[in-house]
Formats: C-alpha cells, sequence, structure tokens
C-alpha cells in the first residue's frame, strides 16, 4: 500500500473507530491505519462510569466493533502505541517505537484526558481517576464493598460516580468549589435539579467548598477543605473536567485554541490533516461559532463526517450537541450550546419534583438549548427541532405540557 493511498488515524477511540467505519461505507479501497496508545480495541467510554462500573454491563459491550471488524475491513490497528510526532511537510507520523508511518490524510483523534488535581497528597492510594476501562476495574474494587467516598467535583463524571458509589452502599460526600452542579453544563437552575437528586438519595453535597489536599501516609484517609476541614475517606474520586489532548498538533504548527482548530468540514488549515471527537474545536453554522465538544455522540457522528470530509465529500458538521446520562432513576438527555452564562432564561415543562420534565435554555426568545429527565416517549428530539427552527418561542406556550411541542417550532 502505498503512502497515497494510506489514510492514518492518530487514537483508537470512538471517534477514531467510527473514522475508519465511515472510510469503509463510503467504498475508500486504501490503506487505514488506526493507531492507539491504549492495549484495548476502541470502547466507549459511558459505562464506565454507569453500568460497567456498576457490575451491571458486560465487558464486551463497550467495544465499538466486534474483535473481527478491524480484519475483516482491512484496518490495521497499532495498539499500545502513541503516536509521538507530526512531520506535515514529510506527511508522515512517528511512533514511540521509532517507527515512522507516511499518510495520505490524517486525522488527529486523541481525545482528551483527566485534569489532575495539583495538591499536597495527590499521589496517595486510595485516590482516583476515571477515564480508561483499567481506571472503572479499579474502581469498582475500590468501591464494591462500600465505605466512605469523597467526590471532588460536581461535573458529569463527579456526579455518575457518586451514584454508583451509592448504588454500592458506600456513604458518599462531594465537594465542589462551585455554588451548584454542573453549574457551566447547565447553569444554576437545572444544576440545583441535580443537586437535589443526589441529597435525596443520601449523598452529602457540599457546595461553594474547595479542596486543599489528600491526606494520609501512603494511602489516603481524609480530604482537607478550604475551611480548614476534614471529611475522612477511604477512596476519594477526583472528576475535575479533561484536557483536550492537542500537544502532537501544537509541536506540528496546527492552530489550537482550547482543541484543534478546525472547520465545519472537521478540516484543520492544513488539506490533508483532520480533528475529530473530544479534540475538535470545530465551528458550527448552527451557532455561529467554534465548540468544542467531549460528549460521545460528537465523538460518534463527528468520527463518521471526517471520514466522509477525508474522501473529498462535501460535510457540514452543524448537528447540536448531545449529551445523555443516567444517575439512579435519573435518565437524562440534553442537546444544544450555550457560552456559559449566555442564555437569558430557562422553562421548565413538567414536575421537577417527580423527576420528569422538560427545560429549556433561552436565547433572545429562542430556544438554543434543551433537556429531558425521564421523557422517553418524546426523547430529545423536539428541543433539537426547536433549536434548528431557530424561531423565537411563547415561553407561557413551551411552558404548557397541553401545547404540543412540534406547533412551536412553527413560532
Ligand atoms: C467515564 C466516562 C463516562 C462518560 N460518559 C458519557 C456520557 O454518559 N455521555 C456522553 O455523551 N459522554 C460521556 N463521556 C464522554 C465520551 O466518552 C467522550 O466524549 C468520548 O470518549 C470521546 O471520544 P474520542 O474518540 O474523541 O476520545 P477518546 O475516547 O479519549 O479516545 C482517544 C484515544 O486516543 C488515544 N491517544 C491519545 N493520544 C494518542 C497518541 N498520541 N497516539 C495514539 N493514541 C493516542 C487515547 O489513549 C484514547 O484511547 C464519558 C467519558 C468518560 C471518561
Amino acid at each position: 500500500m502505498t503512502t497515497e493511498q494510506t489514510f492514518v488515524i492518530v487514537g483508537a477511540g470512538l471517534a477514531g473507530a467510527k473514522a475508519a467505519q465511515s472510510l469503509r461505507e463510503e467504498g475508500f479501497a486504501g490503506g487505514i491505519t488506526l493507531v492507539g496508545a491504549e492495549a484495548e480495541r476502541p470502547y466507549e467510554r459511558p459505562p464506565l462510569s454507569k453500568g460497567y462500573l456498576l457490575g451491571k454491563e458486560e465487558k464486551a459491550k463497550v467495544y465499538v466493533h466486534d474483535e473481527g471488524w478491524y480484519a475483516e475491513n482491512s484496518v490495521e490497528l497499532l495498539l499500545g502505541c502513541r503516536v509521538t510526532g507530526l512531520d506535515r511537510a514529510g506527511h508522515q507520523v512517528e511512533l514511540d517505537d521509532g517507527r515512522r508511518l507516511g499518510y495520505a490524510k490524517l486525522l488527529l483523534a486523541p481525545g482528551s484526558s483527566p485534569r489532575r488535581l495539583d495538591v499536597p497528597g495527590a499521589d496517595l492510594d486510595g485516590v482516583h481517576y476515571l477515564r480508561g476501562l483499567g481506571d472503572s476495574e479499579r474502581l469498582r474494587e475500590a468501591v464494591g464493598g462500600g465505605g466512605r467516598v469523597v467526590v471532588v467535583g460536581a461535573g458529569w463524571i463527579g456526579l455518575e460516580t457518586a451514584a454508583a458509589a451509592r448504588g454500592y452502599g458506600c456513604e458518599v460526600t462531594v465537594v465542589e468549589p462551585q455554588p451548584v452542579p454542573l453549574r457551566a453544563a447547565l447553569g444554576p437552575e437545572m444544576g440545583a435539579f441535580f443537586a437535589g437528586v443526589h441529597r435525596r438519595q443520601g449523598v452529602d453535597v457540599r457546595l461553594g467548598l474547595g479542596v486543599t489536599g489528600f491526606l494520609g501516609t501512603g494511602r489516603v484517609r481524609a480530604v482537607a477543605t478550604g475551611d480548614g476541614g476534614e471529611i475522612p475517606a477511604d477512596v476519594v474520586i477526583v472528576g475535575v473536567g479533561v484536557r483536550p489532548c492537542t500537544e502532537l498538533a501544537e509541536r506540528a504548527g496546527l492552530a489550537v485554541d482550547d482543541g484543534i482548530v478546525v472547520d465545519a468540514s472537521l478540516r484543520t488549515e492544513d488539506p490533508d490533516v483532520y480533528a475529530a471527537g473530544d479534540v475538535a474545536s470545530a465551528f458550527n453554522p448552527l451557532y455561529g461559532t467554534r465548540i468544542r465538544v467531549e460528549h460521545w455522540a460528537n465523538a460518534l457522528n463527528g468520527g463518521l463526517a471526517a471520514g466522509r470530509s477525508m474522501l473529498g465529500q462535501k460535510v457540514v458538521y452543524d448537528r447540536p450537541p448531545y449529551f445523555f446520562t443516567d444517575q439512579y432513576d435519573v435518565g437524562m438527555e440534553f442537546s444544544g450550546w450555550f457560552a456559559p452564562g449566555g442564555y437569558d432564561s430557562v422553562v421548565v415543562r413538567g414536575d421537577l419534583e417527580a423527576r420528569a420534565f422538560h427545560a429549556f435554555w433561552l436565547s433572545g426568545g429562542r430556544v438554543v438549548a434543551g433537556m429531558h429527565v425521564n421523557q422517553w416517549d418524546e426523547g430529545i428530539a423536539p428541543a433539537q427541532e426547536l433549536i434548528r427552527a431557530g424561531v423565537r418561542v411563547d415561553p407561557d406556550r413551551l411552558a404548557d405540557p397541553s401545547v404540543p411541542l412540534a406547533d412551536l417550532t412553527k413560532g
């Protein structure tokens, strides 16, 4: 296979695997090499903080493709192998074993990695981060027998692992410096809803409180907090966000601004280099701005779109971001986007107390994001239609469950 015919994908996660799939589905007959730093073939991460962590979902279910799929589709899978350099002029990537691979087109899909808390005691045993399968298995081992768990950070990972730890009967405290959970993602109104969900389940949710260190000798025994207090802990879970893996792109002189900068076709300023998934900061025409999305659906759909784009097809990746979560009896889907604080009001349709409702974020009278909790008959599609319609909506009719949501898309 010559370099002219070989496409290389850096990162064997969901975005990388979906790009390889789309290249083959679209009839690409050249070589595809998928390089992944982990030893596992591509898998999906959402179960790692939910069903797999709870021991309810089998390992076999987390993989993106069956083991045989790669050989059947002539996708060369290089696992346990890290790309360490990118030579754009020479159209080559360098691997950590010194090999060089030539490419005609390159997709960067290295994802993101957890932000580390740089505080005293950060390396003590019993302090966990969650990104990979191995992390989830170690955490399951740690919380499976109960005990005292302190979760640092009330973002999605923090709250989902708090729910899983409660599921194992652990005593759980969540510590978060912001006044509500999920403030950046959902804002204060729906952040407060999630605080309530956890308190109802017996989680001690401590807001407006920072962590200053982990205490213990060899193994963590407590978390030190900004108010001078200590919270006893057998296990600590740190979920304080992720950072996109942009180093390769930066060193290769590609534009990076939070993520790797790409246009709506997921192409960088180098016509032969693309980026997708958590790492990409992509121009989204629906919102008229670049957005970096750290969610499953974006890796899935962005990977598929990047494959088509690499083949020269006209691609405009303009989906509203989508996210789902499961915590206790709360199944939720969210779609849309706003900059932190970038909305005027939140309209609730349904019953917050009963944990059965839709919520809509409005800016200038238009729906920019929507979410539902346990409303699976309608799901998230009506919210996405309202976002796409871009029409002004009457908040009273939006809040009224007797008015069909489809009627509101007409403005
Ligand atoms: C525990 C957990 C739960 C989640 N739950 C949800 C959820 O409920 N809903 C939701 O929407 N999203 C969820 N997400 C987010 C979602 O999983 C991510 O958005 C998605 O995994 C991003 O896919 P990706 O392919 O871009 O990156 P990744 O999944 O991070 O895959 C990138 C791969 O590239 C590899 N890599 C990095 N650098 C290199 C290199 N230089 N050379 C070779 N390989 C490299 C990495 O090791 C990794 O295997 C969750 C994430 C986690 C961690």
